[in-house]
C-alpha cells in the first residue's frame, strides 16, 4: 500500500477512535496537535511530527515504546525532520518534567501515569544529553502541541485536510 493511504487507513481505523484515558479519542488528539503546530506557524515537517506523533498507538504500541516504533514505521516515507520529533516526544516529556519546574504539574492524570512507565524524569545527565540531539528542540514543540491537543471542545481538521501537506514530505 502506498504510504499515504497506509496513514490513511489508520486515522480512519479502530485504533483512532481509543480514548487511552484522556477526554479526546486519539485520532482527535492527533488532529488537534496537527492543527496547533500549523496555527503556530511551524515549517511542514513539524506540521507532519505534530500530526503524526502518536502513529506507533494507531498500530497499537505500548506507551514505552509508541515512539520509538512509530518513528520506524514512518522512516519508510519520512526523513529525520519528521521522524526524529516523532521518535523523542516522549523523551521531550521526561525531559521537561526535569528541567521545566511546573511542568509536570500540568500534565493530565494518564501523562503522569505513562510518565513511570516511560522512565519517569530524566537525570540532569540525561537531559543535558537530550539537548544535545538534532531535534531535541522540535520534539519540545511537539511535545508541547501533544499536552495541548487534548480539548473536547475542539473539533480538528479531517485527516484529508493535512494530505497535500504530507504529500510534499514523503518519498514515494
Ligand atoms: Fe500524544
Amino acid at each position: 500500500m502506498m504510504g499515504l493511504a497506509a496513514i490513511a487507513e489508520l486515522f480512519a481505523g479502530p485504533g483512532a477512535r481509543d480514548y487511552l484515558g484522556e477526554p479526546v479519542t486519539i485520532g482527535i488528539h492527533m488532529r488537534q496537535a496537527g492543527a496547533l503546530a500549523a496555527a503556530a506557524g511551524a515549517g511542514r515537517p513539524l506540521v507532519a511530527a505534530a500530526l503524526l506523533h502518536d502513529i506507533g498507538h494507531l498500530r497499537r504500541e505500548t506507551d514505552s515504546r509508541h515512539g520509538d516504533a512509530g518513528a520506524q514505521w514512518l522512516s519508510q516515507w519520512f526523513g529525520a525532520e519528521v521522524t526524529e520529533p516523532v521518535r523523542l516526544h516522549v523523551a521531550a516529556k521526561r525531559y521537561l518534567c526535569a528541567t521545566e519546574p511546573g511542568y509536570l504539574e500540568q500534565l493530565s492524570a494518564e501523562s503522569v501515569r505513562t510518565l513511570a512507565l516511560q522512565g519517569g524524569p530524566m537525570t540532569a545527565e540525561q537531559a543535558a544529553g537530550f539537548e544535545a540531539l538534532p531535534f531535541a528542540a522540535d520534539a519540545v514543540a511537539v511535545r508541547r502541541w501533544d499536552d495541548e491537543a487534548k480539548d473536547p471542545e475542539v473539533t480538528p481538521p479531517d485527516f484529508a485536510h493535512f494530505e497535500a501537506l504530507l504529500k510534499t514530505l514523503m518519498r514515494s
